[in-house]
């Protein structure tokens, strides 16, 4: 079934219900953003696109997005989200590995300049064309697309070298959103998806249910992160969920903290695509209460590994209440989780391996990267890359990147633990752990680290850190810098950490 199906259907059910706004400003009603949807992918039918063809959005979240996301898939074609952030040469870079026809981009002179873009057309949404095509005449139904149909191109965010683009189906969208039903967030009508985060990403994802139920989206006004403005709309709007990296969980937290704000008027606040430290999450509790759901999931099984439950973050009198803070909770509905040795043998509980996992959301493959798939799907398993342990009643931990691994002196650290550790002392307020080389341990632990004010002395981290790990997995060099280096979506970029090692 065509994923467009979902909003064809709440329009004809409900066409006056509520649909896009920008801020507070209602913008359309759902029988506007169905014609306006349709109209898009009538004027893409018109420019000979299709069943077969990608259409790439590479824009920050506006109000247009989900209109033209939609008019994509009900023309039948394949989308392909470039996040609106990258520079013009690393979204050109995704519009000719994706082979895009046409480009929705608010800079089309940008991505044009650099050369890169081969035939793709683009189309700005401020430009008349633009204006005329969604106002033109809407193919009425979308466009037939079979479950092994590719609806998504989805790049990965890259922090382990260049972006992939995963290709996922009519099926695994349907898996993916009814799986985040059952476990994420019981949407109901009234609720409303506030985007955040990038629409390009994760915060994408969660918007098949809130059109499935015709409940309302909300654009903020600045299109980007602004945590005042999102507990001012939440207050305002009532109902909301919204996706947030842990970056952003924190600053929401310090902007909440710093105006006496408690969260009034949201629902649920679904974090993950990175760690979230134990110490982090209990900060984000008190200040806003039991809101919270953490997911665990990759690009190539879009957001649906494992969901640590809002019941499970808020018990905090259950005895495993601490440990399971620190895990990424249980299997998705839809999904089958195991945790297997090299040889690809499944470890009983407690045993660290390979996180895979299996299920209707995971991706049909990599577009184009044949080496990268025979790697990554294996029997039908998706290898996540990740490193982790499940427990006896199913709950994950994730230890880290199997790249991230640090090993020194033939001793594993995990430098997730070593960064929990560090965590810990008053005056860090980020930190990252990596592995440098070293002719003597082989690697030795390096941690980067930003501190609230003052840098501490190095026996005071030291301290931190055998409080609570072992001595062998303590940091033997310590770097403070003013920030840490991100992508776009937040995480932190271990390769460029290690390319910012200073010599001795
Ligand atoms: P690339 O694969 O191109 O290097 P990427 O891995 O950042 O990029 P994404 O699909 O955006 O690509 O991110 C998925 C990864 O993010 C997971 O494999 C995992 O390492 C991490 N991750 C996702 N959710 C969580 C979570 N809840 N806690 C900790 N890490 C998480």
């Amino acid at each position: 079934m065509n994923p467009a199906e979902w909003l064809a259907r709440t329009a004809q059910r409900s066409p006056t219900a509520p649909a896009l706004f920008l801020g507070t400003r209602l913008v359309a009603d759902y029988a506007e953003f169905a014609r306006r949807a349709g109209a898009i992918a009538a004027g893409l039918t018109a420019r000979g696109l299709g069943p077969g063809d990608r259409v790439a959005i590479s824009l920050p979240n506006t109000v247009d997005y989900l209109p033209i996301f939609y008019g994509i898939l009900w023309a039948g074609a394949t989308a392909v989200p470039v996040n609106g952030k990258l520079h013009a040469k690393e979204a050109a870079w995704i519009v000719s590995h994706a082979s895009a026809r046409l480009v929705f981009t608010q800079d089309a002179g940008a991505l044009s300049a650099t050369g890169d873009i081969g035939e793709a057309v683009c189309i700005e949404p401020a430009s008349a064309e633009f204006a005329a095509m969604q106002a033109g005449d809407p193919l009425p139904r979308p466009a037939p697309m079979s479950q092994a149909d590719a609806a998504w191109l989805f790049y990965t965010s890259g922090t382990t070298g260049r972006p992939k683009g995963a290709i996922l189906t009519a099926g695994n969208l349907a898996a993916a959103s009814l799986s985040y039903l059952a476990d994420v967030d019981d949407v109901a009508a009234t609720d409303a998806a506030l985007y955040a985060a990038p629409m390009s990403h994760g915060a994408g994802l969660y918007n098949f249910i809130h059109v499935q139920r015709g409940a309302r989206h909300i654009v903020p006004e600045s299109g980007g992160f602004d945590p005042a403005e999102i507990l001012d709309l939440a207050r305002q709007m009532r109902g909301i969920s919204m996706f947030a990296a842990p970056t952003m969980v924190k600053r929401l937290v310090d902007a909440a903290s710093a105006a006496g704000a408690d969260g009034d008027g949201i629902k649920t606040i679904v974090y993950g695509g990175g760690p979230m430290y134990v110490a982090d999450i209990q900060a984000a509790l008190k200040v806003l209460g039991p809101r919270f759901v953490q997911i665990y999931g990759q690009g190539e099984a879009p957001m649906t590994i494992t969901a640590l439950s809002r019941a499970d973050i808020a018990d905090s009198d259950h005895p495993d209440w601490l440990r399971r803070l620190g895990s990424v909770g249980r299997a998705h509905s839809v999904a089958e989780v195991r945790v297997l040795d090299e040889t690809g043998q499944p470890l009983p509980p407690g045993e660290v391996g390979e996180i895979a996992v299996r299920g209707p959301q995971v991706m049909r493959g990599y577009l184009d990267n044949p080496g990268a798939d025979a790697k990554t799907l294996r029997d039908g398993w998706l290898m996540t890359g990740d490193l982790g342990h499940l427990d006896a009643d199913g709950y994950l931990t994730l230890h880290d990147r199997a790249k991230d691994l640090v090993i020194s002196g033939g001793s594993n650290i995990y430098p997730r633990e070593v960064e929990e550790a560090l965590l810990e002392h008053p005056a860090v307020r980020e930190v990252s752990v990596i592995g440098a080389p070293d002719p003597e341990w082989g690697e030795i632990v390096v941690a980067f680290v930003v501190c609230a004010g003052a840098a501490p002395g190095t026996g005071e981290l030291d301290a931190a850190c055998t409080a609570r790990i072992a001595r062998f997995k303590k940091p033997k060099r310590y770097v403070f810098v003013p920030e840490l280096p991100k992508n776009n979506y937040g995480k932190v970029l271990k390769t460029a950490l290690r390319e910012m090692l200073p010599e001795g």
